[in-house]
Protein backbone atom coordinates (compact mmCIF):
# COMPACT_ATOMS: atom_id res chain seq x y z
CA UNK A 1 0.00 0.00 0.00
CA UNK A 2 1.24 3.15 -0.56
CA UNK A 3 0.92 6.36 1.98
CA UNK A 4 -1.41 8.09 -0.58
CA UNK A 5 -3.59 4.90 -0.59
CA UNK A 6 -5.39 6.78 2.23
CA UNK A 7 -8.32 4.31 2.92
CA UNK A 8 -11.08 6.27 4.59
CA UNK A 9 -9.17 9.32 5.20
CA UNK A 10 -9.48 11.89 2.36
CA UNK A 11 -5.97 13.60 1.36
CA UNK A 12 -7.36 16.92 2.32
CA UNK A 13 -8.20 15.53 6.22
CA UNK A 14 -4.52 14.39 6.26
CA UNK A 15 -3.95 17.92 4.79
CA UNK A 16 -5.67 19.40 7.99
CA UNK A 17 -5.10 17.17 10.09
CA UNK A 18 -1.22 17.16 9.91
CA UNK A 19 -0.69 20.35 8.47
CA UNK A 20 1.79 20.83 5.10
CA UNK A 21 5.55 19.92 6.48
CA UNK A 22 4.39 17.15 8.15
CA UNK A 23 2.08 15.73 5.50
CA UNK A 24 4.67 16.27 2.67
CA UNK A 25 6.64 13.96 4.85
CA UNK A 26 4.22 11.14 6.07
CA UNK A 27 1.65 10.92 3.18
CA UNK A 28 4.04 11.95 0.38
CA UNK A 29 7.51 10.48 1.53
CA UNK A 30 9.24 13.89 1.82
CA UNK A 31 12.73 14.10 3.46
CA UNK A 32 13.33 17.32 5.73
CA UNK A 33 16.67 18.52 5.58
CA UNK A 34 19.56 16.89 7.76
CA UNK A 35 19.66 19.52 10.76
CA UNK A 36 16.32 21.39 11.09
CA UNK A 37 14.46 18.58 13.06
CA UNK A 38 11.08 19.87 14.27
CA UNK A 39 11.17 21.82 17.75
CA UNK A 40 14.31 19.89 19.38
CA UNK A 41 13.76 16.21 18.34
CA UNK A 42 17.30 15.59 17.02
CA UNK A 43 18.92 16.51 20.26
CA UNK A 44 16.15 15.42 22.47
CA UNK A 45 17.49 13.30 25.61
CA UNK A 46 15.09 13.31 27.91
CA UNK A 47 13.45 9.34 28.82
CA UNK A 48 9.89 9.23 26.81
CA UNK A 49 8.13 7.35 23.90
CA UNK A 50 8.15 8.67 20.27
CA UNK A 51 5.14 8.01 18.81
CA UNK A 52 3.70 8.44 15.05
CA UNK A 53 2.36 12.09 14.16
CA UNK A 54 -0.18 10.43 11.77
CA UNK A 55 -1.87 8.32 14.19
CA UNK A 56 -0.16 8.36 17.73
CA UNK A 57 1.24 4.49 17.27
CA UNK A 58 4.49 4.20 19.98
CA UNK A 59 6.98 3.65 17.18
CA UNK A 60 10.29 4.31 19.44
CA UNK A 61 11.53 4.44 23.39
CA UNK A 62 14.23 6.82 24.52
CA UNK A 63 16.75 4.45 25.35
CA UNK A 64 17.49 3.29 21.81
CA UNK A 65 17.79 7.08 20.37
CA UNK A 66 21.32 8.04 19.78
CA UNK A 67 23.46 10.39 17.96
CA UNK A 68 24.09 9.20 14.60
CA UNK A 69 25.67 12.75 13.21
CA UNK A 70 23.45 12.24 10.29
CA UNK A 71 20.63 15.08 11.11
CA UNK A 72 18.18 12.96 11.90
CA UNK A 73 16.52 11.44 14.55
CA UNK A 74 18.46 7.77 15.03
CA UNK A 75 17.39 4.80 16.69
CA UNK A 76 18.99 1.10 17.37
CA UNK A 77 15.44 -0.83 17.38
CA UNK A 78 11.92 0.07 17.12
CA UNK A 79 9.50 0.26 20.21
CA UNK A 80 7.52 -2.96 18.81
CA UNK A 81 8.70 -4.34 15.45
CA UNK A 82 4.71 -4.72 14.64
CA UNK A 83 5.03 -1.10 14.89
CA UNK A 84 7.05 -0.44 12.02
CA UNK A 85 6.94 -2.02 8.30
CA UNK A 86 9.69 -2.03 6.02
CA UNK A 87 9.64 -1.84 2.38
CA UNK A 88 12.07 -1.90 -0.45
CA UNK A 89 12.99 1.82 -1.97
CA UNK A 90 14.94 2.15 -5.18
CA UNK A 91 13.37 5.79 -5.48
CA UNK A 92 16.74 7.61 -6.11
CA UNK A 93 18.81 4.86 -8.12
CA UNK A 94 19.97 3.18 -4.95
CA UNK A 95 18.41 0.48 -2.86
CA UNK A 96 17.40 1.51 0.96
CA UNK A 97 14.73 0.25 3.42
CA UNK A 98 11.75 2.23 3.84
CA UNK A 99 9.78 2.59 6.91
CA UNK A 100 6.41 3.52 7.40
CA UNK A 101 4.19 3.13 10.39
CA UNK A 102 1.87 -0.16 10.24
CA UNK A 103 -1.25 1.56 11.71
CA UNK A 104 -1.84 4.52 9.24
CA UNK A 105 1.28 3.91 7.10
CA UNK A 106 2.78 7.05 7.32
CA UNK A 107 6.46 7.57 5.88
CA UNK A 108 9.02 7.66 8.52
CA UNK A 109 12.66 7.40 6.87
CA UNK A 110 14.81 4.61 6.63
CA UNK A 111 16.71 1.73 7.95
CA UNK A 112 20.35 1.06 7.43
CA UNK A 113 22.27 -1.69 8.37
CA UNK A 114 25.60 -0.06 9.67
CA UNK A 115 27.46 -3.57 10.35
CA UNK A 116 29.34 -3.72 13.23
CA UNK A 117 27.37 -0.81 14.86
CA UNK A 118 23.76 -2.70 13.87
CA UNK A 119 20.87 -0.97 12.97
CA UNK A 120 19.94 2.65 12.47
CA UNK A 121 16.71 3.51 12.32
CA UNK A 122 17.17 7.33 10.51
CA UNK A 123 14.06 9.13 11.12
CA UNK A 124 12.08 12.36 10.04
CA UNK A 125 11.34 14.23 13.17
CA UNK A 126 8.56 15.58 11.57
CA UNK A 127 6.63 11.90 11.81
CA UNK A 128 7.19 11.69 15.18
CA UNK A 129 6.64 13.59 18.51
CA UNK A 130 7.79 12.94 21.99
CA UNK A 131 5.64 11.79 24.87
CA UNK A 132 8.22 12.49 27.83
CA UNK A 133 7.52 9.19 30.61
ZN1 LIG B 1 0.94 6.08 12.27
Amino acid sequence: MEPNDLGPISKEKWKLRLGPERYGVLREKGTESPFTGKADLLYNERFGHYLCAGCGQTLFLSRSKFNSGSGWPSFSGTADDAAIVEEEDTSIGMVRTEIHCSRCNGHLGHVFDDGSTGLRYCVNSLSLYFVEK
